[in-house]
């Protein structure tokens, strides 16, 4: 089959997602609004959507122009709210489980990924349907399967009840994965055979934590497989470390996420722990909490991997009413990565 052809461009080129790189090359001086305080704005790069985002969403759009609204999506595509609406009102239907969807309908799984279980049951229902799990979060999937098959038992490092984890839980049988949160988990696990052991992570998570858990997994045994680190994606990565860049330097910090974002709620405590205590996630500029930005001169801006750009302008703009704001971005990566539509949205 021909290779997808994606009609979409990438959010991060959408016009409706515009990008505020003119007015970043540009600051407004402190001559526009005297009377306003200054504020010097760290802008953190890279922020907000990675490419598996950038993809799941583009899935729903595409799946929108070939099948006809409504296409179903089971879960949050990705977690955000402005996005999930922005697709509702482009024909989209949220919902919880797959047994919400009429059989005559397409469906969309989302990007964390899901049980094997959730797809073997859309094929017994003849249901259309798209995976929009990322191709990362799918590359542990594989991992997983794979030391199952050579006999190993899996540790998941992971959040418990997050998609991801379920995800990944769901592709073995059960009992074929022991999950751990925290170091103090790894001295109380119980294995069957602690000679024949595998681990893997979810992609989300904090590097620093996971480094000093999967430390604690190879100290207690020696001898587990696994990725050379953990299997924390490049975009988390990224994001996590232009935040530990700026932190110190800013006095509050502002992370655009929501609060069911994983990699969200990680760059807050990343921030936290560099030097900038006052780090807030706030999901619009609406919920803003101004009282904690008083008298502060430098702040901090980061978006988690799900929130897109536009959010950020809409925080900017609010601080250009209380402020007489200058902004300098803060580059610690570039990023080029782009994720294929899946097959089944190839143009016929
Ligand atoms: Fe994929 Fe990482 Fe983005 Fe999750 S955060 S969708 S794993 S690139």
């Amino acid at each position: 089959m021909a290779s997808p052809t994606i009609t979409i461009p990438p959010y991060t080129q959408r016009q409706e997602f515009p990008s505020i790189m003119t007015e970043i090359t540009a600051p407004e001086t402190a001559a526009a609004q005297p009377s306003l305080p200054p504020l010097h704005v760290l802008l953190a790069a890279p922020r907000g959507f990675c490419a598996g985002v950038d993809r799941a969403i583009q899935i729903v759009e595409v799946a929108l122009q070939k099948f006809g609204a409504p296409v179903y999506v089971r879960h949050e595509i990705v977690h955000n709210r402005f996005v999930v609406e922005s697709l509702e009102a482009k024909g989209a239907v949220f919902v919880k489980e797959l047994d919400e969807v009429p059989d005559d309908r397409p469906v969309v799984f989302s990007a964390h990924g899901v049980p094997k279980a959730v797809p073997a049951e859309a094929q017994r229902r003849n249901m259309i349907y798209v995976d929009a799990t990322c191709p990362l979060v799918s590359k542990v999937h594989r991992e997983a399967e794979r030391h199952h098959e050579s006999g190993r038992a899996i540790v998941l490092i992971g959040h418990a009840g997050h998609p991801e984890v379920v995800g990944t839980i769901g592709q073995l049988p059960d009992g074929a994965v022991h999950l751990v949160e925290t170091v103090a988990d790894v001295a109380s696990l119980t294995v069957a055979d602690p000679e024949n052991l595998a681990f893997a992570t979810q992609t989300t998570l904090s590097v620093d934590d996971t480094g000093a858990i999967v430390d604690a997994l190879r100290d207690r045994f020696p001898s587990i497989a696994g990725p050379k680190r953990e299997d924390i994606c490049y975009a988390t990565t990224n994001r996590q470390a232009a935040v530990k860049a700026i932190a110190p330097k800013a006095d509050a910090l502002l992370v655009l996420g929501a609060p069911n974002s994983s990699n969200s709620v990680r760059l807050v405590e990343v921030a936290r722990g560099h030097g900038c205590t006052r780090a807030m996630l706030v999901q619009r500029a609406a919920q803003i909490d101004w009282p904690r930005l008083e008298k502060i001169r430098t702040l901090g801006i980061t978006a988690g991997a799900s929130a897109p750009e536009v959010l950020v302008d809409e925080v900017l703009t609010a601080l250009r009413e209380r402020f007489t704001v200058t902004v300098e971005e803060v580059v610690t990566a570039t990023e080029n990565v782009i994720f294929k539509l899946p097959r089944v949205l190839a143009a016929e």
